[in-house]
């Protein structure tokens, strides 16, 4: 998911509407803003993207000069209307705004002590469980309140919380999921990924740290760590896939770091060929990477249609699957007679390489060689990225060879666990979260939460 917030500033929720255009690639199920005007939160949610969520009547009935925003991709929880975020409560604090990205891996434990202590839920997300436990706490003050309630959630978050009179943001300890911090001449302003800020002509600043909380209101901004301290474990795979080319993320650049996958992975796994082509969007920058370090030209021989939706009805009376086919077509002027490597950053189920492997060789490549960016993916994720159970999982039912059979490729070549730590300059190996490549998980995962 995408989170953003901004104060003060003058028509927040545009701006914050601009911030969400720039975050949709992190969701695109829900989208939802929250304003602040004169102490009174205004909420407008529902499901689709954010183009179609909000309309100038729209954004004219979320008044005021502070404002948190959302886009949601769901990890459980479903795709249900009533888990678009922002979430609204009017509580002891008064009204309360809440939005989050990343899973939480108690969730369950939570509700159930809630539930049986009488609370009641509208919704199967992890966002209700913290507005419940702030209103809940023992602390007199909202932000100690807040502070409760964040050490006893477990997982993945990264949080902003409008409340009548403070924006806070805050990011779990192990720091899972991204949160930047920008300026906007007066304004403070938060975002999953800094994209956001270019659009809105804000500067970056830094990163909200793991385990901090900083609270933006009259007196100021300021920052505190009440959180447990632990060694920081952010997502990896925001590098490999979810994040942006253009975004800085924990304040390295997702192209940078992608062109030097790709580069690794020239050297680890080399092969004779006439042409590298990208799996698009995700294997574009890792694929120039590998065409600068092997020396084998780039081009686009697979080209995306951008404007497939969520869902593609089917001809009834078909006996063709459409499939991937709706989303990619080959360029078969480029790929006939051609050796082609193909790059992409990940394989998850197996089932899109496929597709593509047999459409690049009907197409008339001559070979197919395929490159991932990212280690063989072995484990699912409790933080907040999408993947499927082990069992749907390639690479955690089979070795490389049953992947490339499986696949139908030539030759099947994946970036080692050395090499990605190398592209994202953690020399000791314990500077992110590879759980997906290793199941080593930071935060052992008790139930999985809903995204966030
Ligand atoms: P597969 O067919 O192997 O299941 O899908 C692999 C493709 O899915 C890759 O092109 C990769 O870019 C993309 N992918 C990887 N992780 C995710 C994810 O979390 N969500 C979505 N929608 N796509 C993903
Ligand atoms: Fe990211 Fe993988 Fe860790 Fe999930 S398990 S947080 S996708 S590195
Ligand atoms: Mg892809």
């Amino acid at each position: 998911c995408g989170v953003f917030g901004i104060w003060p500033m003058p028509e927040a929720s545009r701006q914050a509407y601009l911030g969400l255009y720039a975050l949709q690639h992190r969701g695109q199920e829900a989208a939802g803003i929250c304003s602040r005007d004169n102490g009174r939160l205004h909420l407008h949610k529902a499901q689709g993207y954010v183009a179609d969520v909000f309309s100038e009547a729209t954004l004219d009935r979320l008044p005021g000069d502070a404002a948190i925003g959302h886009t949601r991709y769901s990890t459980t929880g479903g795709n249900v209307a009533s888990a678009a975020h922002p979430f609204v409560v009017e509580g002891r604090f008064g009204q309360i705004a809440l939005c989050h990205n990343g899973n939480l891996t108690n969730t369950e434990i939570l509700r159930h002590r809630l539930i049986e202590a009488g609370q009641v839920f509208s919704s199967p997300s992890d966002s209700e469980v913290i507005l419940a436990l702030i209103n809940r706490a023992q602390a007199p003050s909202l932000e100690d309140a807040v502070v409760e309630a964040l050490r006893q959630v477990e997982g993945a978050f990264s949080v902003l919380i409008l409340t009548e009179d403070a924006l806070m943001a805050a990011r779990d300890p192990h720091g899972f999921r991204p949160l930047a911090m920008g300026r906007l001449g007066e304004a403070t302003t938060f975002s999953s990924e800094t994209c956001a800020f270019d659009l809105l002509g804000a500067d970056y600043v830094r990163e909200v740290e793991p385990g901090e909380l900083v609270v933006v209101d009259r007196q100021g901004t300021r920052s505190r760590f009440p959180l447990a301290r632990v060694q920081a474990r952010p997502c990896v795979f925001e590098h490999v896939y979810f994040a942006r080319p253009d975004s800085l993320v924990y304040g390295l650049s997702v192209m940078a770091t992608r062109r030097d996958m790709g580069r690794l992975l020239a050297r680890r796994h080399p092969v004779a060929a006439d042409l590298v082509v990208p799996v698009p969007d995700s294997g574009v920058s890792a694929a120039l990477g590998y065409s600068e370090e092997s020396g084998i030209p780039f081009d686009f021989g697979l080209i995306r249609n951008h404007y497939v939706g969520r869902t593609f009805i089917e001809p009834r009376q078909s006996i063709r699957s459409f499939g991937v086919k709706v989303k990619l077509n080959p360029v078969r002027e480029l790929l006939r007679g051609k050796r082609v490597v193909l790059v992409d950053d990940s394989v998850v189920r197996g089932t899109t390489s496929r597709k593509i492997v047999s459409m690049v060789r009907a197409a008339g490549a001559a070979e197919v060689h395929m490159r991932i960016s990212s280690p063989p993916t072995t484990h699912p994720c409790f933080y907040g990225i999408d993947t499927p159970d082990r069992e749907h999982l390639l690479a955690a039912r089979m070795d490389v060879e049953g992947i490339r059979t499986f696949i139908g490729a030539d030759s099947v070549g994946y970036l080692t666990l050395d090499d990605l730590q190398a592209s994202v300059k953690d020399a000791g190996g314990e500077s992110f979260c590879y759980a997906c490549f290793t199941g080593e998980y930071p935060v052992t995962p008790r139930s999985k939460g809903t995204c966030g």
